[in-house]
C-alpha cells in the first residue's frame, strides 16, 4: 500500500480547499456558492472556499466580500488588476491551507458535484486527480480548437500530459508544496501538475456549458495560453528549425553532386542553378546559426525556471529498529 494511502486512512477529516479563480462572474456566484455548499455539506472533510477575485470590474468583489462576512469557511484575495486566469490559480494554491485542493472554474462549467468523485480517487492514494472532458458544450470551433491543442502539445511537449484536461483538478499538499516552489513566472498551471509527478490519474466528466456571463478567454488569450504551453513545455519548434537548416544544407548538396555531374557529362548547367545552389546553402547555414543560437537560449531559459532536476517520491531505506545482520561463524 503506498505510504500516501496509509496517512490518509489516519486522515479522518482533512481539509479541502476549493481555489476558484473568477473574473467578472457576478451573474453565476450565487448559484456557484449554492451549488459548492451542497457539495461541502456532503463531503466527509472540512472545507474552505479560496475565491481570487482577478481585478474584476463588475460586483464580484462586492459579493464575495458579503459572502466572507457570513461564511467563517470563505476567503477571498482580489488583485489589484486583472492578471489572467493562470496567475489566480497560482494566487490561490500559494493561499490554499488545505491538505488537499481543488481548482475549479467559476463559471460552472466544472460541475461542482463532481468533486466527491475526486475525493474518492485521492482516499485511494492518488496525488492528483485531473478532470478529462468527454463532451464540452461549447461551439465547434473552439471544440476543435482544444481537440487539436491537446493531442499537438501531447506529442510535442517533454512533459507527458495527458489528453483534454485543464485546470479542473485534485491535488495533494505535496503536489501544490512542489507547484508553489517553482517559480517561473510565465505559469501553465496544468503542465506544471503534470511536471510535478507522483501518482495521477483522470476521472472524466462532462464539461458544462457557461452557466451566466461571456468567456473572458477571448480567442487572442487562449492563443497565448495555448503559445505558453508550447514554448514552456517543448524544445520541438525549435529543434524544427534545426532540421530545417539540415534538409537545406542537404539540398544544396545534392544541387552541387548534380550540377558537377551533368558537367562530367557535357550537358551545359545554366547559371541560374549555380545561384540557386548558392542561395539554398546560405538560407541553411543562415537557419543553422539561429538554431545554435536557440538550442542555448533554451537552455538559459530551462536554467532560469528553475525547475527541480527531479522530485523526490518515497524513500525506502532500513528502519532504526530493524536488527543488524551480522555474520556469525
Ligand atoms: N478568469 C480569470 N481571469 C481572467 C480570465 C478568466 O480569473 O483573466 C476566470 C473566469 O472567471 C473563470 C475561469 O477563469 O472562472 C475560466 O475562464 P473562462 O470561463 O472565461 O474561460 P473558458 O472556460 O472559456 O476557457
Ligand atoms: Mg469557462
Amino acid at each position: 500500500m503506498p505510504k500516501d494511502r496509509r496517512e490518509r486512512d489516519t486522515l479522518d477529516s482533512p481539509l479541502l480547499s476549493m481555489v476558484i479563480p473568477v473574473y467578472e462572474e457576478q451573474e453565476n456566484l450565487p448559484e456557484l456558492y449554492r451549488r459548492l455548499s451542497v457539495v461541502a455539506s456532503e463531503l466527509l472533510c472540512d472545507v474552505e472556499f479560496v475565491f481570487v477575485n482577478d481585478g474584476s470590474q463588475d460586483l464580484t468583489a462586492a459579493i464575495l466580500e458579503e459572502y466572507a462576512r457570513t461564511d467563517h469557511r470563505l476567503r477571498a484575495f482580489t488583485l489589484s488588476r486583472n492578471f489572467g486566469h493562470q496567475a489566480a490559480v497560482t494566487a490561490g494554491l500559494e493561499a490554499a491551507r488545505g491538505q488537499v485542493v481543488v481548482v475549479l472554474d467559476g463559471d460552472l462549467q466544472d460541475p461542482p458535484e463532481v468533486i466527491p468523485l475526486l475525493m474518492e480517487r485521492w482516499r485511494e492514494g492518488y496525488n492528483v486527480v485531473y478532470a478529462v472532458r468527454t463532451k464540452r458544450k461549447e461551439n465547434w470551433f473552439k471544440r476543435a480548437g482544444y481537440f487539436c491543442f491537446y493531442r499537438v502539445l501531447k506529442q510535442i511537449s517533454d512533459t507527458p500530459m495527458p489528453l483534454d484536461t485543464g485546470d479542473f483538478c485534485l491535488m495533494d499538499r505535496r503536489v501544490v508544496d512542489v507547484m508553489n516552489s517553482m517559480p517561473e513566472r510565465a505559469r501553465f498551471v496544468r503542465g506544471l501538475r503534470a511536471f510535478a509527478g507522483f501518482r495521477q490519474i483522470g476521472v472524466t466528466y462532462e464539461r458544462e456549458a457557461r452557466y451566466a456571463g461571456v468567456p473572458k478567454y477571448t480567442f487572442r488569450r487562449l492563443l497565448a495560453l495555448a503559445l505558453e504551453g508550447v514554448v514552456n513545455f517543448s524544445t520541438v519548434p525549435l529543434r524544427a528549425v534545426g532540421w530545417l537548416s539540415v534538409m537545406l544544407c542537404s539540398l544544396s548538396v545534392v544541387l552541387t553532386i548534380t550540377q558537377i555531374g551533368l558537367a562530367i557529362a557535357g550537358v551545359p548547367v545554366a547559371a541560374v542553378w549555380l545561384i540557386a545552389t548558392l542561395l539554398v546553402l546560405l538560407a541553411g547555414l543562415q537557419i543553422g546559426a539561429v538554431a545554435v543560437v536557440g538550442a542555448y537560449v533554451a537552455k538559459i531559459f530551462a536554467e532560469v525556471k528553475q525547475r527541480p532536476t527531479y522530485i523526490l517520491d518515497e524513500v525506502a531505506q532500513p528502519s532504526r529498529t530493524t536488527p543488524r545482520v551480522t555474520s556469525s561463524v
